[in-house]
């Protein structure tokens, strides 16, 4: 992929940020478990940072995937994935599919306070017994005169206790199957019926507000409906490809860090005569390690190129998010071994990152998930098999 000065510029403008205003405050956020969303948002927002690949007529920079796939992965640089997550919800997961099929009075509403950080949105996918089978999902809409009512659950949503509206994927017909009777509908979240039952106490992303919503006759305007009804799975299908392309590129800074970190670190600490970065085994891993990320890296840039091209990548965007996914249960748990005691403690940041990247595996479609994708897309799913 051919970088350009805006796309350099564009780095080192979101690294600035990072290294003023996010990282020097990281610590005390993961301490109180939360961050200031709003505050974040803004400051992004007002570097314009926040509708890189949305129209300009809604405040965007409308500029094409590349830039946000550089954005992604220059906020890997942030040491709490809580933050990066957050403001990937913003940017990269509730509103693609607004942007792409929403009509102009919701984006008015929603998309342009979206981009310039006044509003804080959140994407309601996963259920707890639907995250991976996404079909599954049982919240659903009912339309009564002009307006949707609302019943159901949602789990695991990021900016779920700080956000001011959800991007809500729910069943609006019985009959159709499981992939064309799904809608997804902007909730307000101060909506009379909506409640936040539980913030989550997690292993990582502890900064990020995780939480379980509960939908209780929640009333909403049919106006809130996103392009058509029962389009919903297929508009969140495709919307996850740029979640899945985000999440994949933030992993990759994060574990090159943890790299860094650990080149740093070993090479100052002595043991038996020398430093440990001397042992053939240390330092040979290392460069596996940052080998693997950079075959990792050109397929990501390769995906990148094609999405941007207009090509479909479900299948490479899968098999990115799948090697990145995998790389991060790896890498930082192999270079939190060479800190020794120290890589266990919380002041040290790769404790952090072994804990905040475990997620890549996991969410916005796990390791397994990818799979199936990569297996149907070969045609050696069975049933595809001649
Ligand atoms: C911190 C955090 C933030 C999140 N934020 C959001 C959010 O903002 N919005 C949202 O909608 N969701 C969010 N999620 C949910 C996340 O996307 C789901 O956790 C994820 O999709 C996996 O779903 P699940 O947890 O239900 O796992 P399950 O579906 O229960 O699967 C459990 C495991 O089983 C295995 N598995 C599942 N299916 C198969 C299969 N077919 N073949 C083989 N193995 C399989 C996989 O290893 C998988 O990890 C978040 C989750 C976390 C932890």
């Amino acid at each position: 992929m051919l970088f350009t000065q805006e796309h350099n510029e564009l780095k080192r403008t979101v690294t600035r940020i990072i290294d003023e205003d996010l990282n020097p405050n990281v610590d005390e956020w993961e301490k109180a478990d939360i961050f200031p969303a709003h505050d974040v948002m803004k400051k992004m927002a007002d570097a314009g940072l926040l509708g890189i690949g949305k129209p300009t007529e809604y405040g965007g920079l409308d500029l094409d995937f590349s830039y946000e796939m550089v954005f992604a992965e220059a906020l890997g640089g942030i040491r709490a994935n809580g933050v990066s997550t957050s403001i990937g919800v913003q940017t990269t997961m509730c509103t693609p599919a607004l942007t792409n099929y929403g009509s102009e009075e919701l984006k008015q509403e929603y998309l342009v306070p979206t981009i310039s950080g006044d509003l804080v949105g959140c994407i309601g996918v996963s259920e707890e017994a639907a995250g991976s089978d996404v079909a599954n999902t049982r919240t659903h809409a009912k339309k009564d005169g002009g307006d949707y009512i609302i019943n159901g659950s949602k789990m695991w949503i990021t900016n779920g206790v700080q956000g001011d509206w959800i991007c809500l994927l729910c069943n609006t017909a019985e009959e159709g199957g499981p992939h064309r009777n799904k809608s997804l509908i902007i909730v307000p979240l101060k909506s009379e019926g909506v409640s936040v039952t539980r913030k989550l106490d997690k292993l990582g992303l502890r900064c990020s507000d995780t939480a379980q919503l509960f939908f209780d006759n929640v009333r909403v305007p049919v106006r809130n409906l996103i392009g058509e009804e029962n389009k919903g799975f297929t508009y969140q299908m495709r919307q996850f490809q740029e979640e899945r392309l985000f999440v994949a590129a933030r992993a990759l800074r994060g574990m090159e860090m943890a790299i860094e970190d650990t080149i740093e670190y070993t090479g100052q600490r002595k043991a038996f005569g020398g430093t440990i970065l001397d042992n053939q085994v240390v330092y040979h891993k290392l460069a596996e390690m940052q080998s693997e990320l950079e075959a990792a890296r050109a397929l990501l840039y390769r995906t990148t190129e094609q999405y941007v091209a207009g090509e479909d990548v479900t299948k490479l965007a899968s098999m990115t998010k799948f090697l990145m996914g995998n790389l991060a249960n790896k890498i930082p748990s192999a270079c939190l071994q060479y800190w020794g005691g120290q890589g266990f403690m919380s002041e040290n940041w790769i404790s952090r990152a072994y804990r905040d990247l475990r997620l890549t595996g996991i969410g916005g479609g796990a390791n397994e998930i990818m799979l199936e994708i990569v297996a149907k897309k070969m045609g050696i799913y069975p049933g595809m098999r001649n």
